[in-house]
């Protein structure tokens, strides 16, 4: 069970599942990739594991066309995306944030339609630009986004299954009409105390809920395909499921981000994998009842 945590702990999203990524150094292992310096970005053997032979890679430039199947399922339950207190940590490659939703039964999806019966919440981490017009890992239609929240979720059973990882992915841009978001208050606020990149996970003990930040409605679309992890080793078990409206976002939220290092004393920014080959995939579209 051991070896299982360790190995899931190397194969998430960015981080990972929790506490237990405190074990694996910053700048050891497969965790020495980087964005955008030769030696270690994406096009060099830093990114290993499926990076350069997975057939079925993220992100991708979502090009949605006119006639995507779809199908129907229920809202996301946004009591799932709030808690009472979290742990932060800036990992050298993004900004990560676990939290333990109120009440140990709401961490379950059941019954849900996106396949998340079996799926709990993980963590949230985000990816973002240098500039306020990049940032986003998946393009919408060749559009890139300012920044992109990755909400994971992680099989509650059976980690060895190929679906075992489900990302909710939701683009923000920059509009400065909507002033700071209470959302990422709590976030930005602890950022200070995360400029420096470090395994350690800091508590925050003030409550959080990002529900603001997830652009769920009853006319809402998303995007679901089947692709990997954005960073090594790039395994190729994620559900994804990317919602098609960018939530507005205050620049200096952004820039509160772009505050932090990365393990190569330069400031964290471009932290995004480029768009992969769609190959032979197709992209289903998402509606709610
Ligand atoms: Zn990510």
């Amino acid at each position: 069970m051991r070896l299982k945590l360790s190995v899931l702990t190397t194969i998430l999203c960015c981080i990972v599942i929790a506490k237990e990524a405190e074990t694996v150094g910053i700048f050891s292992g497969p965790q020495e990739f980087c964005y955008t310096d030769m030696e270690c970005g994406p096009d060099s053997d830093k990114w290993d594991g499926f990076c350069h032979s997975g057939k079925r890679q993220s992100p991708i430039n979502l090009k949605v066309p006119y006639h995507s199947p779809s199908r129907y399922t229920h809202l996301l339950p946004l009591d799932r995306f709030q808690a009472d207190h979290f742990f932060i940590q800036n990992n050298g490659h993004t900004i990560n944030v676990d939290m333990t939703p109120v009440g140990e039964n709401s961490q379950f999806f059941p019954g849900h339609g996106l396949s998340f019966t079996k799926y709990k919440f993980s963590n949230v981490h985000f990816h973002w630009g240098a500039s306020n017009s990049e940032g986003s890992e998946h393009q919408l239609n060749s559009r890139n986004f300012s920044a992109e929240m990755h909400l994971t979720l992680r099989d509650a059973i059976n980690s060895g299954d190929p679906n075992a990882l489900a990302v909710v992915a939701i683009f923000l841009q920059v509009d400065d009409s909507v002033g700071p978001s209470p959302a990422l208050a709590p976030l930005v606020n602890a950022i200070d105390q995360i400029r420096e990149p470090h395994t350690h996970w800091m508590k925050v003990e003030t409550p959080i809920d990002l529900s603001p930040l997830i652009p769920m409605r009853h006319d809402a679309t998303v995007y679901s395909y089947q692709g990997s992890l954005t960073t090594p080793p790039c395994n190729s078990q994620v559900n994804w499921y990317v919602f098609g409206e960018p939530v507005p976002i205050w620049s200096s939220d952004v820039s509160a981000f772009r505050g932090v290092m990365d393990g190569r004393d330069a400031p964290l920014e471009n932290n995004r994998r480029p768009v992969q080959p769609m190959s032979d995939r197709r992209i289903e579209i998402i509606k709610f009842v």
